[in-house]
């Protein structure tokens, strides 16, 4: 079967939580809802994986079942920029997250890469990639097949602009491009208004890391809010105030025949979900009849 677009929540869904859900229930709940992606959140855990191999098993063995894509977003407590005891510590969080992300079938490690700090920017980045080369090389030799996906962040004092994070996805093997077009929107105050915004960033990262890598990104999403250091909050697509509009990024999507694992930071994480994959079904649905 051709590739196509998936979307899912970061995170159990509330709703799932009030009606006692297990983690190895939510792929199949999210089937229900006609959505195909997971991304489950290790966000708190510290240097060992923070849930058993029996049940991250369940859960692969569940998503594969019900052919939902499994992500996973690693600790919160990562700075690859830090003083030494700092990015060992956090080598260690990625390793142990790598290793339940295996455990569970889940194909991209997302993370946050670190803060530069009292350290020059260049400086803090490149302590980044070669501390994350040395993960990359210690993942290959555990045998850990899960990719890294250092994320795009939301906060100037934050490393991951764009082109940090298409170069570390040049500079270190085994990474996974991962865009959330929400925080590049909050660090360049406002950047996506109009679909030729979008198309802009598409068409570098295309140009840096190809075609592949450009159609299989995969994504976060949701609208947020910023003040003059960034990111200040995620809200929900309907709150109109704030942006980006899905809707400009589906017609890019479509433009370059991209199939991005999609996931929703919304509040209301699966019935935003659920209202992009409908956007982009228009959409694509729209360009059917222009051809016809
Ligand atoms: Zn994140």
């Amino acid at each position: 079967m051709a590739e196509h677009t998936r979307f899912g929540p970061a995170g159990v869904p509330p709703m799932f939580k009030l009606m006692g859900a297990s983690t190895s229930d939510v792929p199949k709940l999210l089937r229900a809802e006609d959505l195909d992606a997971f991304e489950y959140g290790a966000v708190q855990w510290g240097q060992k994986p923070q849930i058993k191999q029996e049940n991250a098993n369940l859960l692969g063995e569940e998503a594969r079942k019900n052919d939902v894509r499994l992500s996973m977003h690693g600790s919160y407590y990562v700075n690859l920029a830090g003083k030494k005891e700092v990015v060992e510590a956090s080598k260690r969080r990625l390793i142990a997250a790598a290793t339940a992300a295996d455990w569970m079938g889940a194909y991209v490690l997302v993370f946050h890469t670190g803060f530069y700090g009292r350290f020059e920017k260049d400086y803090a980045f490149k302590t980044c990639v070669e501390a994350l080369k040395e993960v990359s090389a210690e993942m290959r030799s555990l045998n850990l097949k899960v990719k890294l996906g250092p994320e795009s962040m939301g906060r100037k004092f934050q490393v991951g602009s764009l082109e940090e994070i298409i170069t570390i996805n040049q500079q270190v093997e085994a990474t996974q491009l991962v865009l959330d077009w929400g925080h590049l929107h909050s660090r360049e105050l406002g950047r996506f208004k109009k679909v030729e915004d979008f198309r802009v960033v598409v068409e570098k990262v295309e140009e840096e890391l190809g075609t592949d890598a450009l159609r299989s990104m995969h994504c976060h999403f949701s609208a947020i809010e910023f003040n003059s250091q960034g990111e200040k909050e995620h809200h929900a697509l309907d709150e109109k105030r704030y942006g980006p509009d899905f809707k400009l990024l589906a017609e890019v999507i479509a433009d370059f025949q991209m199939h991005p694992t999609m996931i929703c930071e919304s509040p209301v994480l699966d019935v935003d979900a659920r209202k992009m994959k409908e956007t982009l079904a228009q959409v694509l649905e729209s360009r059917k009849q222009t051809i016809q």
